[in-house]
């Protein structure tokens, strides 16, 4: 099953991991800018530099930068029938870049999947991530920090999606094989509807 697809929900909401096995089980691929710019990090790019310098404060990249970053990569082969985009868009604005980027590719989105989960699971879950990974926006004053961002840029672009028939609902708790299952049979329900 293809389809176009944008995941949205709070950092720690899981999105990340239920991208990558959403995507795995549709046969799409993800596109996440959170994993792009840190690969751009690691590999000590000037884009890298850039976005470290915004992330590592728990702020987000500039849209400039990161809508070119994802009509660059919307614009290739692999992603024309079906895609997951993960941490895009994260305001408003990204909202309209990512409008008109589709329709100058001439595609359209299936829909937007909401993963909830409670802001007190939020902190907890980045908490014990970061002593797996090690990330340096994952200590506990940028988590609160990146919690009120997501609020107030982030937030508001689930009524925009909301209103136009496009929001998926599902909820983010439990481990990671039965949030998968929700979303997969929300999902065809969605898609058939
Ligand atoms: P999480 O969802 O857990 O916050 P992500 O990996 O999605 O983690 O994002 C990590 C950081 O990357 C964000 O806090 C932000 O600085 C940057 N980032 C990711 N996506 C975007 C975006 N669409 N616009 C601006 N900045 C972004």
């Amino acid at each position: 099953m293809k389809a176009r697809l944008i995941m949205v929900g709070p950092p720690g909401a899981g999105k990340g991991t239920q991208a990558k096995v959403l995507a795995e089980k549709l046969g799409i691929p993800t596109i996440s800018t959170g994993s792009i710019f840190r690969s751009h990090i690691s590999q000590g790019t000037e884009l890298g530099q850039l976005a470290a310098s915004y992330i590592d404060g728990g702020n987000l990249v500039p849209d400039e930068v990161t809508d070119a970053l994802v009509r660059d990569r919307l614009s290739q082969d692999d992603v024309r029938d079906g895609f997951i985009l993960d941490g895009y868009p994260r305001n408003v604005h990204q909202v309209s870049a990512l409008d008109q980027i589709l329709s100058d590719l001439e595609v359209s989105l299936d829909g937007v999947v909401k993963l909830d989960i409670p802001d007190e699971a939020i902190v907890g879950r980045l908490l014990k991530r970061a002593q797996i990974e090690n990330r340096a926006d994952d200590t506990e004053d940028v988590i609160r920090h990146r919690i009120e961002v997501y609020h107030q840029e982030t937030a508001p672009l689930i009524d925009i999606y909301q209103e136009r028939g496009q929001l998926l609902q599902v909820d983010g708790t439990g481990t990671i094989d039965e949030v998968l299952q929700r979303l997969v049979q929300s999902l065809q329900d969605f898609l058939t509807r």
